[in-house]
């Protein structure tokens, strides 16, 4: 309050020095010149008045004195006077008295004169005036103006203002002229007075006269005889007064204008001397009235000064306004801002464009500023104050590191997670940094770092702390957060350590699950990619062969799960596991990959003989009998090798290479070990290209449907045939389906060769029944891919009607495998197909893992025994107790058994004695085209025997 009024005075102060001041200068300079100009004026005027006024009064007197010297110089009365007493008869006297007073009386026409006088030496008095009665002369007076005019003669003498000879007369004071009237005597030739004359004049004129001067309020004329005696005044009781003694010497010394105080008045007097008389005329002017007028100038100069002083006020107010709100208000908001009240942050008004604006609007940013700062500190010590509560309710470890001092808190509870007490750790950033396992050393320190740097929104990094018994590591969950300053300069971060370590056990024990087979405890076949993976990722590509991959299956492993069980299956496989483990070296990798294949990575193995010496061993532990559930069962395995060099970039590729050669083992029969080579290779390759080979083959007819007969057990009379396709490429020559079969399957076009398929042997079981082979049937394949076709009910029950044949004319095989893997849908299907009336058969059974419980549920009629067991049924015992069981299940089941492989009168034999219905194989006739299969219809091929 007190800054603005003294910033509104110094305004005022400021505004006045430059303007009123000058003015204030000015106004008295003008005041003053005006005044002189005035006074100077009203002296010059006052002079001129006086001069005029004695101009007038002269000229009155001067009458007098002409009148005087007139009548002074008539004869007649100059004679009469002359005359002595004695000299003069009554007569004469009288009529001299007549005649004079005759002349006298002509001449007191003029106004003002009260009376003329004579009195002669005689003594004789001579009146004409106001009053005829002259008895009373004070004749002291008489004779002392005689005296006077004598001594002067003939001077006329102005006697100034007297008390009338002539006691009778009505006036009493008069002013009075008088001259001594001279005869020349003839005889001397002297001049005697004879007479003195006298005029009387009355005041009254004179008064008559000044009256009408108008010198002001309190101004007025005077006149005054020589004497000092007044002859004019306003006043009349003054006239006759005697005027102050000071004033006549003070007129001579200023030469007629000067100022005297008059009854306490100061006056300006002006004086002049009659020309006529030495009286003084005089004006006297109140001072105070002189200056009514220059007062007039200063009042307006005053007036005029308070208007400017009002206004350069009222200018300053207002321009201060403009300039103290402002700063008003920017006092305010500090004032807020000091006793923390709210409102402090609100941004001013700045409308104007000049500096004041400027200002607030940069006080604005300022404030702007200040409260980001605000906020920034309240979010620290908010942020502080969570840190301490956590900080004495966590049971986290906390850390506050003060990045300026590069000291770190460490809480009791951090050191507590490592084994120490709270002494034990100091406050240096190595009491951390130094125990964190090497291995995780960096990327903590990168983490840190990047959140510092602003790229990361916190810092969270799990990582191994030593602990301190200098050995066990401890797994912590660290996370942080920096704070910046005002300059978004990091200056502290603070966090928690969390134990980690039973999340880390449970996470370890995860890994290993999903790595490992949780049936033998080996790696399983992800870990076993993966190991293949890293070598190859170390993989030296200019030295050959670095390793060896052995892809093992178990022979028949499916037999001995479907005849013992599961679990008995299961304990096979451990004890596979075991001799697997117990034969590797300490850095072979032992995998399972999935049912009965196992897998061993081999490395350091280079030639050839040493991985097949491997195989050979492995294969030689395996066969050693085991004992399950008191059973002794011999294992044989059959081994794929691959070797792994630089041509391979993915571990599937070896895997499959591997694979590849354990097919082939198989392939020559079980129980051997097979390296991949460079024909397998390309075999294998050239697969790769049978997609659009296999395409164009059923576009341009390279397809061909062969028929392999079924014949009846014991009269080998056949009933039907089976439709195998083959395929004719003029590139590659002919390719077996089981070959193509399973890649047609894998890419889809399968579905396509199962309806040609089908059509054509529906078309040639056409032209059979219309030769009378009207019995005849005919079985045709369906892959998994056709079971999943919603619409081949349809089509089937469409051709079948469309040729005219009997739907229980053809028969359906689906594959055990095939049918297991989507059971459900497989029974809706078969069913739907069952309804039209076709004949069903499970194909290949005894190689799927089905249990005979399945079975039942499958709307099937014919069950086909695998040639796999066809084949030992006369060696193996087991492979003949497989197939009585499975013949006799069949049968309960109310199926019609065919075996399929049939290549020996025994085997036939066999069969026909466990009850088997029908075989087909090579005993009775391979698939064959239709023309050459159908030469063996109409044949009995066996005799009956019992
Ligand atoms: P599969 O259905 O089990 O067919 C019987 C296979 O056994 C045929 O092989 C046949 O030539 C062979 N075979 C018959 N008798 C004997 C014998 O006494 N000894 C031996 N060692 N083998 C015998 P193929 O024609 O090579 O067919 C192989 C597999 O290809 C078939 O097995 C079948 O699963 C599939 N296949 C063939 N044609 C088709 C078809 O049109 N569609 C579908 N989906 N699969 C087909
Ligand atoms: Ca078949
Ligand atoms: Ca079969």
């Amino acid at each position: 309050m007190r800054v603005r009024l003294n910033l509104t005075r110094k305004f005022i102060a400021i505004l006045m020095v430059i303007s009123v001041l000058p003015l204030m200068i000015v106004s008295v300079a003008s005041y003053q010149v005006s005044r002189t100009v005035v006074n100077d004026e009203v002296s010059h005027y006052t002079t001129e008045l006086l001069n005029s006024h004695r101009d007038h009064l002269d000229f009155s007197l001067e009458q007098l004195e002409r009148l005087i010297i007139n009548l002074s110089s008539v004869e007649p009365v100059l004679q009469a006077l002359g005359q002595t007493e004695a000299e003069m008869d009554t007569y004469t006297r009288l009529s001299t008295q007549a005649q004079i007073g005759y002349i006298l009386d002509s001449y007191t026409d003029l106004g003002g004169v009260v009376s003329i006088d004579i009195f002669t030496e005689n003594g004789v008095h001579y009146h004409v005036g106001d009053t005829l009665n002259i008895s009373n002369i004070r004749t002291d007076l008489r004779d002392d103006i005689i005296a006077q005019t004598r001594a002067v003669a003939p001077e006329v003498v102005w006697l100034g203002l007297m008390e009338n000879v002539n006691r009778n007369s009505n006036t009493r004071h008069v002013v009075t002229l008088a001259r001594a009237l001279m005869t020349v005597d003839v005889g001397t030739a002297q001049a005697r007075p004879v007479a003195t004359l006298l005029v009387n004049y009355d005041p009254q004129m004179l008064q008559k006269h000044f009256n009408h001067v108008d010198l002001g309020t309190d101004g007025f004329m005077l006149v005054s005889d020589s004497r000092g005696q007044i002859i004019y005044h306003p006043q009349t009781d003054l006239i006759g007064a005697i005027l102050h003694p000071d004033l006549l010497p003070l007129v001579q010394e200023s030469q007629g204008s000067f100022t005297h105080t008059i009854n306490d008045q100061p006056m300006v007097i002006n004086a002049v001397q009659s020309q006529v008389t030495d009286w003084l005329i005089m004006s006297l002017v109140p001072v105070q009235t002189l200056d009514q007028g220059v007062q007039a100038i200063g009042t307006v100069t005053v007036l005029a000064m308070g208007l400017a002083l009002l206004i350069v006020a009222v200018g300053a107010l207002l321009v201060s306004r403009s300039v103290v709100n402002p700063i008003r208000q920017l006092t305010h908001r500090f004032q807020l801002y000091q006793s923390d009240r709210p409102g402090w942050s609100e941004p001013l008004k700045a409308t104007s464009q000049d500096e004041i604006g400027e200002l607030t609007r940069w006080f604005n940013a300022f404030l702007e500023t200040l409260a980001a700062r605000r906020h920034a500190e309240q979010a620290l010590r908010e942020s502080e104050s969570r840190y301490v509560l956590a900080l004495q309710g966590a049971n986290d470890g906390i850390w506050d590191w003060d990045l300026r001092t590069q000291t770190i808190h460490y809480s009791l509870r951090w050191k507590m997670m490592l084994g120490y007490g709270d002494d034990a750790i100091g406050n240096s950033p190595d009491e951390w940094f130094k125990r964190i396992h090497p291995a995780d050393y960096d990327h903590v320190r990168a983490q840190i770092d990047a959140h510092l740097r602003g790229e990361l929104p916190h810092f969270e990094s799990e990582y191994r702390m030593l602990c301190r018994d200098g050995v066990t590591y401890l797994w912590v969950l660290a996370r942080g957060m920096a704070v910046a300053d005002e300059h978004g300069t990091m200056v502290r971060m603070a966090g928690s350590q969390t134990d980690i370590s039973i999340r880390k056990q449970t996470e370890e024990q995860v890994r290993y699950e999903l790595l490992h087979d949780p049936l033998t405890g080996l790696p399983n076949r992800t870990y076993f990619v993966q190991a293949i993976e890293q070598m190859l990722g170390h993989l030296d590509l200019a030295s050959g062969r670095q390793a060896a991959v052995l892809f093992l299956d178990l022979d028949r492993f499916k037999v001995i799960n479907d005849s013992l069980g599961h679990a008995a299956g299961d304990e096979v496989l451990r004890m596979v596991a075991q001799r697997l483990s117990n034969s590797r070296r300490f850095s072979d990798v032992v995998a399972r990959i999935s049912g009965d294949e196992f897998a061993l990575l081999l490395p350091e193995m280079r030639s050839f003989e040493s991985a097949t010496r491997v195989a050979e061993r492995i294969q030689d532990t395996l066969s050693q009998p085991m004992v399950i559930e008191s059973l002794e069962i011999t294992i044989q395995a059959s081994i794929g090798i691959a070797f792994m060099t630089g041509a391979y970039i993915r571990a599937e590729d070896l895997l499959r290479d591997a694979d590849t050669a354990l097919y082939q083992a198989k392939a020559n029969g079980r129980a051997c070990a097979m390296v991949f080579d460079n024909e397998m290779h390309t075999r294998s390759m050239d697969l790769l290209h049978l997609d659009t080979s296999l395409r164009r083959a059923i576009d341009e007819d390279e397809l061909r449907v062969f028929y392999q007969p079924i014949a009846d057990v014991q009269t080998g009379h056949v009933y039907g045939f089976e439709a195998l396709v083959r395929w004719y490429s003029w590139e590659r020559g002919m390719i077996s389906p089981a070959e193509f079969v399973p890649f047609a399957e894998e890419t889809g076009l399968i579905t396509r060769i199962d309806l040609w398929v089908l059509g054509r042997a529906l078309t040639q079981l056409q032209s059979w029944h219309r030769q009378g082979y009207n019995h005849l049937s005919v079985s045709v394949n369906l892959s998994v891919r056709s079971l999943q076709n919603p619409h081949l009910p349809r089509l089937v029950a469409n051709l079948l009607t469309a040729m005219g044949l009997p739907p229980t004319s053809l028969h359906l095989e689906v594959t055990e495998s095939a049918a297991m893997l989507d059971i459900e849908h497989t029974i809706a299907l078969l069913k739907e197909l069952r309804a039209i009336g076709v004949q069903l058969a499970i194909d290949d059974f005894g190689t799927g893992y089905s249990s005979l419980g399945y079975l039942r549920r499958l709307p099937v009629q014919i069950l086909k025994i695998d040639r796999s067991f066809v084949r030992d049924i006369t060696e193996s015992k087991d492979a003949a107790a497989i197939a009585s069981a499975v013949i006799a299940i069949g049968h309960i089941l109310d199926m019609r058994i065919v075996a399929e492989g049939v290549e020996t009168q025994a085997q036939r034999t066999f069969l026909m004695h466990q009850g088997c219905d029908a075989i087909q194989g090579y005993l009775i006739s391979p698939p064959q085209p239709a023309e050459l299969a159908e030469k063996l219809l109409g044949q009995t091929l066996f005799e009956l025997k019992r």
